[in-house]
């Protein structure tokens, strides 16, 4: 069976949930799962390199019969061997290499060349979208509230805060309806110009400001879009937003809502801990969907 030689297609940025794909490569892998490649999918793989917004939940039906995605992960080729998630050797978009989105199911594949339809659990994709988008804005809004902290110039985000959320981010998770966000304010941070004394007395108030910026935003309503440079996977992807204080592109690859407002009253909460000395901020975000 030959590996596929060109990336796979995918539709979810455009916020699709069904479709159809044809079966071009059935990899069976060491646990005696499948690892399925369709020519086209609906289905959002977890990323190899920043696995922030995990699978889609998702079916594949064929012959009248339906089947579970157990998983749905980035996988990458060069022709000769398959290889998935992090046991990837290469960056996206490596020359001479193909990304795929491999559909891994448990049972009897579906035969090369079958059609088969994708169907993506509508409700939690809505809830990770949610979970996404008022990740991104909670980040632009935490930028903003920690501002006043930077004693350097810095990098700065889109809406022209230092972006401390790309400088100290350690992990960011996509939650149904929610996130969390942990930051490393550790000696390199410090280096940047970013002061952490006195942080904690400051935390309530940094807090009240990041939210007062969330309910600011999410009541104008503002339109959401993802825009793309194409159809495959390893095309660039930006989440893009017109908020009041400016016009926003950050690159992401996951789903998001169509608009703010359908964050309906998003909160966020930051938390201090610490790490082996180094002092953790850790942003939980948590929308109740309008
Ligand atoms: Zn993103």
């Amino acid at each position: 069976m030959t590996l596929p030689s060109s990336d796979t297609l995918v539709s979810y940025p455009s916020g699709a949930v069904t479709g159809t794909g044809t079966v071009v490569h059935v990899e069976p892998l060491a646990d005696g799962r499948t690892a399925v490649l369709l020519d086209a999918t609906p289905c959002h793989p977890v990323d190899a390199g920043w696995p922030d917004q995990g699978p889609d939940r998702a079916t594949l039906e064929w012959a009248g019969a339906s089947h579970p995605v157990v998983d749905c992960v980035v996988g990458a080729t060069d022709g000769i061997r398959l290889y998935l998630g992090a046991g990837i050797p290469v960056r996206k978009g490596t020359e001479g290499w193909v990304f795929v989105v491999a559909h891994i199911l448990e049972g009897t594949p579906p035969e090369p060349a079958q059609t088969v339809t994708v169907n993506v659990d509508a409700d939690y994709r809505t809830a990770m979208s949610l979970g996404h988008t008022g990740c991104h804005l909670a980040s632009l809004a935490l930028n903003r509230a920690v501002a006043g902290r930077w004693t350097k110039d810095a990098a700065t985000d889109a809406l022209g805060s230092p972006n401390f959320d790309a400088l100290a981010i350690d992990t960011s998770t996509i939650l149904p309806n929610g996130s969390i966000d942990s930051y490393r304010l550790n000696k390199s941070l410090r280096r940047k110009g970013f002061t952490a004394e006195g942080l904690e007395d400051e935390l309530a108030a940094i807090e009240r400001s990041l939210n007062a910026s969330l309910a600011g935003w999410i009541s104008t309503d503002a339109a959401v879009a993802i825009r793309r440079d194409g159809e495959r996977l390893t095309d660039r992807r930006y989440w893009e937003c017109g908020l009041t204080d400016g016009e926003v592109s950050i690159p992401c690859g996951g789903t998001h809502a169509d608009s703010l407002g359908a964050l309906g009253t998003l909160r966020a909460t930051l938390a201090l801990s610490d790490d082996a000395g180094t002092t953790v901020l850790t942003m939980t975000t948590a929308a109740r969907a309008a």
